[in-house]
């Protein structure tokens, strides 16, 4: 069984969304084994840091929130297409050719893998990527950039897909997965009432 661990490593110096310092997490050791003969530590991070999910509460005021996400969405068979290609945003025609089917969880791996920095310019899904993957009535779309959209002023694309409960997987590491069919594994922490939550994401070669 091979097993790809498509999750970004949590640590202070990681890679934030546009390099907002305090969306960077804070570890502190509280105790530690030489004062108290055991290491206890404290985190304090952004929901939105890191390899996570979006509940659709982030966009919309009386939304879905993360713990009532049902998790037969969360494990279940993905889509990761291959669009590393793509120099700007992930329009319709980038999808059409893609052989997409009903009610897939889809993952776009673009050259966003790749970026060691937080690029300003990340590759997004524009809003006619968006409604075409909600016309096919898809279950979650993950992308490997800290946002879906870039700078869209109205969150188009978080709209189009949270209105119709697809669930948005954002900071997912793809570089080592090549495109084709796997089963995901995508559990965000149990967090009553919030927005979204940091998730361990694998995906599992069947
Ligand atoms: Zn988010």
């Amino acid at each position: 069984m091979k097993i790809y661990d498509v999750s970004m490593e949590i640590n202070e110096d990681m890679k934030v969304y546009k390099n907002i310092e305090e969306k960077k997490p804070k570890l502190k050791f509280l105790k530690t084994f030489k004062k108290d003969g055991y290491n206890e530590s404290r985190i304090a991070m952004d929901i939105h840091t890191g390899t996570h999910i979006d509940a659709p509460l982030h966009m919309m005021d009386k939304g879905q929130t993360i713990e009532n996400i049902d998790l037969n969405k969360l494990i279940t068979t993905c889509y990761v297409l291959d669009l590393t290609h793509i120099k700007d945003a992930i329009t319709k025609d980038d999808l059409i050719d893609k052989n997409i089917k009903e009610n897939e969880f889809i993952l776009l791996k673009t050259k966003n893998s790749y970026d060691k920095e937080f690029n300003f310019n990340f590759i997004y899904l524009d809003k006619s990527g968006a409604t075409y993957l909600s016309l096919l009535n898809v279950i979650g779309v993950g992308i490997d950039s800290l946002g879906i959209e870039r700078s869209q002023k109205e969150h188009e694309t978080h709209h189009i897909l949270m209105k119709d409960n697809i669930i948005i997987i954002e900071g997912l590491q793809l570089k080592e997965v090549p495109e084709g069919r796997y089963l995901m594994y995508a559990l965000p922490l149990k967090i009553k009432g919030a927005d979204g939550a940091p998730a361990r994401v694998v995906l599992i070669e069947e």
